[in-house]
């Protein structure tokens, strides 16, 4: 491993995981991918990547699922450090060491929030004076959630996800997290979804399935901060596909709901479950509740909306 000389300048970057509040998915393309209509809330469960001076690219990761992040070129966070130092005809030459408090493959765009944070990290320590909209764009190709994780706050993501526009939000949201055992992965479930929509014989096209569209409910809860509104209408149209791949998931939701959560969801692929409460006393009970269920791995009470990756140390 590089090693890094101490006191060698060192940046590093905090970043959120997000929630999609609303996540409907549009019919398979015929390029295989879906189109959406993404409302994004990133809620304060943190990612933090360090980007210091070293001979080559490599990478560490400390955290309880550090044993689950690949650290070969297949990492998001290389991979961003490479098409930044690519973008600017450097070469990667950056030590990389990701604190990872986000759940593995959980359904909270972890892998997106590191490469969002080694962006921004490697774009400060090198000085490359990136424009946001730069920054944006390299995003942009790196994943499609990985715009949001730059930008934070609440955003509807439209296309793949990729295509951002900022959401007003008029209050915090309290928020318990379900992390369960394992993860889920995303084309999978995906997957999954086409396999139940061809199954109910409606078809699972562009051509079967409606356009995806933000609810203006939805939007008036962000807006107005009204958990209440919120909860009435949160929707993920992955739910079904995370569910029937992993039948466990019902019992994680169910013991949320009954614990007083004004509404369960499933976060995006899975397998982690996002439960809205009404303050953080209520975050305390629900999240103790789902501990002791034995329905899941561990809980976590936080807030929403957050903000985006922030470089919170420099030198
Ligand atoms: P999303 O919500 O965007 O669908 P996710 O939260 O379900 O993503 P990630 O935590 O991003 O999933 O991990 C998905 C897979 O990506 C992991 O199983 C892992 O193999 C790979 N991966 C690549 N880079 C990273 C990274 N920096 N952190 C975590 N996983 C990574």
């Amino acid at each position: 491993m590089t090693r890094t000389a101490p006191g060698a300048p060192r940046v590093t970057v905090r970043v959120p995981a997000k929630v999609n509040v609303q996540l409907a998915v549009g019919g398979r393309r015929p390029d295989g991918f879906h189109d959406l209509a993404n409302v994004f809330l990133a809620v304060g469960l943190h990612d933090e990547v360090t980007a210091a001076p070293a001979d080559t690219l490599t990478l560490t990761c400390t955290g309880p699922d550090a044993d689950q992040v690949p650290l070969d070129d297949t990492n998001l966070a290389a991979r961003a450090a490479r098409a930044l130092a690519t973008h600017h005809g450097l070469d990667a030459h950056v030590h990389l060491h990701i604190a990872k408090d986000i759940p593995v493959a959980g359904g909270m765009a972890g892998g997106s929030a590191d490469a969002a944070a080694a962006l921004l990290a490697c774009a400060t320590l090198w000085g490359t004076d990136t424009s946001h909209a730069e920054l944006l764009s390299l995003c942009a190709e790196l994943g499609s959630d990985v715009p949001f994780s730059l930008v934070g706050g609440a955003a509807l993501g439209r296309g793949r996800g990729e295509l951002l526009e900022p959401l007003p939000v008029g209050g915090t949201f309290h928020w318990v997290f379900a992390v369960a055992d394992g993860g889920l992965s995303t084309p999978a479930v995906y997957k999954e979804c086409d396999r139940l929509r061809d199954a109910t014989g409606r078809g699972a096209t562009t051509a079967d399935i409606p356009d995806p569209e933000p609810s203006p409910a939805l939007l008036d809860a962000l807006r107005t901060g009204d958990a209440t509104a919120l909860a009435a209408s949160m929707s993920n149209d992955l739910q079904p596909a995370a569910v029937s791949l992993r039948p466990s998931l019902s019992a994680t939701l169910a013991a949320g709901t009954e614990a007083g959560a004004l509404a369960a969801l499933v976060s995006g692929s899975g397998p982690t479950t996002a439960f809205l409460v009404a303050d953080a006393e209520d975050a305390e009970r629900v999240a103790a509740a789902l501990r002791a269920s034995g329905t899941c791995r561990t809980a976590r009470t936080t807030v929403g909306p957050e903000t985006g990756a922030t470089v919170i140390s420099n030198g």
